[in-house]
Parts: structure tokens; C-alpha cells; sequence
């Protein structure tokens, strides 16, 4: 039943998992890409939790690929008494830089300078993806002093915002740069980068890893204002995008973030860009272990709207049922590619083609699969392009992958409805063609008999090199 499952995993990594066997779990739960968070993680943990998801997937046998996700300019409040204070409305508090982390129950310190000094008395200070608000009093590069208006419990490290008050920080921190550099030598699959503003700040990226000698897709994270004017040019310079709703409902007005996700998912599709929505998918799981009926329909909606990925955060980082989280997440997600339209979605997608060959292949592949009742559409891959522009067109067939390469492999867990496969690949056409046949027969996706679809690049006598996809064979598997 897993092997049918078209949508994909991503879980946040964190102290509720730290246990190998608690890992192991969730990955056989069907976690497909782990998200370590370097919002909350040192670089020592950075590695070990790298490092201790290779050995549980190893462990399970299942390719799960790897996102660092950079803080960015996050604002974060500091160390809190007892690891969190409450705060009831009407109670003033000051927030500062300079306060001394523990400083009393009406303190509020922060792990950077220079916020309060863009405040003004009126503007809206908001805490832990907007459920805590605060209304500035007066303001100085020092501190603010302010009302609390909506309370609750604050914890330490949660995130600090001001809607509309331009703070000037830069996409990528110093901080940033440092959690890469170690990500990159642990061998991450993606990297995630907060705060986008522009296609730019997803560029300067790419620039950096170029120096540090080592570069990975880059997802952007669509979570501030100036990232939904721009998502078109940001989504066309990033290899994947983010509907990272948490800071997107506290940037924007909250009942635009569902039509706002809609949008991103369409055109992030219409671009062959893979598409996660992130933040708050089972939310009550973190204490509970059943999830409430709207969180169901939100994960249901996700898979409906046509999104590749379905993220899971708090939930399986700090929550009490990380593995019920995923479980339930699969049940979910089952249930709800039942009702996939595939043939209007292909017959809908068409119009993406505009004179690519590469995509015009691979909706012809699926066009096939379709028309012959195919059990699979096999892409063996080097880079993992062809298995991404057949995922793009959404065929009711599961896309099986091969590939020599681990780091494509891992790196296509993330794609719509692809099996990734690592192995040994056969260099000649003709060996291609009987181990891709072998192992759809081997994954129980065709028995003698049934069709498969073939689609690859193959090269022509002499020619060097990784060719782009150019050819379509269909399969009949023999006794
Ligand atoms: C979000 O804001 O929804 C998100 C995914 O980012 P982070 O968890 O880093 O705040």
C-alpha cells in the first residue's frame, strides 16, 4: 500500500525523535524527507540528526532525502524563566536586546539587536506565529515597552514578528552561512531558505554554495508579503517552493493564506516546480493523538489541490505522537488520492507544454501509460529531471525511478507520485530496458503480460555526456 502513495512526507527532526528506534519508525511510517530545522538545532545537532536519519533509513531500506532549513532573519525572543513565562492581557512587558536572559516575568529578551528601534507606539508586536500580540507603548533602539493584548503562554526561542515594519535584514544571516556550511558537509539533499524577498535572495544562495564548492536545490520559503507579490519570479529562479503558513498568517491577514496557498501550488505546478505546504497540518497531535476534523481536511485539501508535499513540524519535533503524526498523515493522504482526477489533470497540465522536448516526452509518457493501462511509468535517471517533468503531469501510474546516484535518489523522495530507487544501472539501451521491466516487476507493479512505459534519455551512437529525455519504449513484461 505505501508503494502507492503519491504524495509526500516531509518531517521536522527534533528532541521527540531523538531516538534512533523512534526515527526508524517514522521513516517506515512513511516519512520520505526529514526537515532539520536550524532554527532550533547547533551545529553538533545539525550532524547527529543527519546523521542518525541516514542510519534509521538505512535501517529501514527507504530513500528519505534531507532539508536544512535556514533560520533566516528570524527574531526570536531569548531564554525565558523555566523555559516560558504567561502573559495575561492588559500586563506591560518590555522587550529588549540588552535585557539578561531570566530577567523576570515581565521581560521579554530578544536574541538580536536593532528591533525595537524600527518600532513606533501604535505598531503590532506579534509572538509565536501571531497566537501572542502585543501592542507597543513607546519604543527605542533600547527596548519597547507594551500592552499585552492577546495572551498566553510565551516560550523561549519562539518567533517574534512585526507586521508592516520594514526591519532591512538581509535573507541570509551569518548565522545561515555557518549552518550551511556544516548541512553541506554532512551531505543535506535541500536547503530551505526563510524570509525570501526576491528571486535575488534565492541567487545569492546558490552563489554561496558555488564558494563553499558544494550546491543543492534550493526551496523557497513563501512567508513574507513582498514573497507573494514576487512568487512568480521567485518560484521560477528556486527548484522548489514553500507555503510556510505559520509566518505567511502573520505577515498577511489569516483567512487570505488558504487561497494564497491555492495560488502557489498552481503556479508553482504550471512551472514543474515541486510545492510543500508546511505548518500546523496536525497541530492538536503535538498533545493529542488524534487530530481534530478541520486538521484532517486541511492535509486532505493539500493532497486535493495537487500539492507534492505535506509537511509536518512541531508535530513530530516536540510532539508526544511523532509516529502517530505520520501514520495518520498516510491514512490521510490514501484516502484522499482515491478521488485524484487524473485524466482531467493531464488533460488540464497539456497546455504547460510549450516547445520543450523534454516536457513534451514526458506528457507524451504519461499520455501512454493512460491509454494503455500501463503499471508504471519507468524513468531511469542520472539527475533526476526526467522522473521530476513526468511527476509535473500527475499520471494515475506510479513514476519508478532508478538511479545510480544516492544523492539524486534521495533528493527525488520529495517528487509527486516517484519511487526512487538507488542501484547499479545498466549503460546500454538494451539493459536499461530489461532491468527497468525486472524492477517494476520486483516493486509488484507489473506481472507478465502488463505494459510499462519506458521514458529516458538515450544517447546516440558517440555522443558524451548525460542526455535530456528523448525517448519512449513500451514494455511488455514477458513470463
Ligand atoms: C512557517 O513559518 O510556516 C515555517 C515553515 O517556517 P518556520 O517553521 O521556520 O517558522
Amino acid at each position: 500500500m505505501e508503494a502507492r502513495r503519491r504524495t509526500k512526507i516531509v518531517a521536522t527532526l527534533g528532541p521527540s525523535v531523538r531516538d534512533g528506534a523512534a526515527l526508524e519508525a517514522m521513516v517506515r511510517a512513511g516519512m520520505d524527507v526529514a526537515r532539520v530545522n536550524a532554527s532550533h538545532a547547533s551545529h553538533a545537532v545539525i550532524s547527529e540528526e543527519i546523521a542518525s536519519l541516514r542510519e534509521a533509513a538505512r535501517r529501514a531500506g527507504r530513500e528519505v532525502g534531507v532539508i536544512l532549513d535556514l533560520m533566516g532573519p528570524k527574531l526570536r525572543v531569548g531564554e525565558l524563566p523555566g523555559g516560558g513565562i504567561d502573559l495575561s492581557p492588559g500586563q506591560e512587558v518590555v522587550i529588549s536586546s540588552t535585557l539578561q536572559p531570566g530577567c523576570g516575568a515581565s521581560c521579554i529578551p530578544l536574541d538580536v539587536e536593532g528591533f525595537t528601534g524600527r518600532l513606533s507606539a501604535g505598531d503590532e508586536v506579534l509572538m509565536d506565529d501571531g497566537a501572542l500580540r502585543l501592542r507597543v507603548l513607546e519604543s527605542s533602539a533600547v527596548g519597547a515597552r507594551c500592552r499585552v493584548e492577546a495572551g498566553g503562554k510565551l516560550r523561549s526561542r519562539k518567533g517574534i514578528s512585526a507586521p508592516g515594519v520594514d526591519l532591512g535584514l538581509p535573507a541570509l544571516t551569518e548565522k545561515d552561512l555557518a549552518d550551511l556550511e556544516v548541512g553541506l558537509s554532512r551531505g543535506i539533499d535541500w536547503v530551505a531558505l526563510s524570509y525570501v524577498g526576491s528571486a535575488s535572495d534565492v541567487s545569492r544562495l546558490r552563489e554561496e554554495m558555488g564558494r563553499m564548492g558544494c550546491a543543492v536545490p534550493v526551496i523557497a520559503k513563501i512567508e513574507r508579503r513582498a514573497a507573494v507579490e514576487r512568487a512568480d519570479e521567485i518560484i521560477a529562479e528556486a527548484d522548489a517552493v514553500m507555503v510556510a503558513r505559520g509566518d505567511l498568517g502573520v505577515e498577511m491577514p489569516l483567512e487570505e493564506v488558504p487561497l494564497l496557498q491555492k495560488r502557489i501550488v498552481e503556479a508553482a505546478a504550471s512551472r514543474g516546480k515541486p510545492v510543500i505546504i508546511a505548518t500546523q497540518m496536525l497541530q492538536s497531535m503535538i498533545e493529542h493523538p488524534s487530530p481534530t476534523r478541520a486538521e484532517v481536511s486541511d492535509v486532505a485539501n493539500a493532497v486535493l489541490e495537487g500539492a507534492d508535499a505535506v509537511m509536518l513540524s512541531g508535530e513530530t519535533a516536540v510532539g508526544a505522537y511523532p509516529v502517530d503524526a505520520v501514520n495518520t498523515m498516510r491514512r490521510i493522504i490514501l484516502k484522499a488520492e482515491g478521488a485524484l482526477p487524473y485524466e482531467r489533470w493531464l488533460e488540464e497540465r497539456r497546455r504547460w507544454i510549450s516547445r520543450g522536448r523534454v516536457e513534451a516526452v514526458a506528457y507524451a509518457a504519461c499520455e501512454l501509460a493512460l491509454r494503455l493501462g500501463a503499471g508504471a511509468i519507468v524513468t531511469p535517471t542520472e539527475s533526476g529531471f526526467t522522473a521530476l517533468q513526468v511527476s509535473r503531469f500527475r499520471p494515475g501510474q506510479p513514476i519508478l525511478a532508478p538511479t545510480p546516484h544516492e544523492r539524486t535518489a534521495r533528493r527525488m523522495a520529495l517528487y509527486w507520485g516517484v519511487l526512487p530507487r538507488w542501484g547499479k544501472m545498466e549503460g546500454d539501451t538494451r539493459g536499461m530496458l530489461l532491468s527497468a521491466g525486472e524492477a517494476a516487476r520486483a516493486e509488484g507493479l507489473a506481472a507478465a503480460g502488463d505494459t510499462v512505459v519506458v521514458t529516458a534519455g538515450i544517447r546516440k551512437p558517440g555522443e558524451e555526456g548525460v542526455p535530456t529525455t528523448n525517448t519512449i519504449h513500451c514494455l511488455a513484461i514477458e513470463e
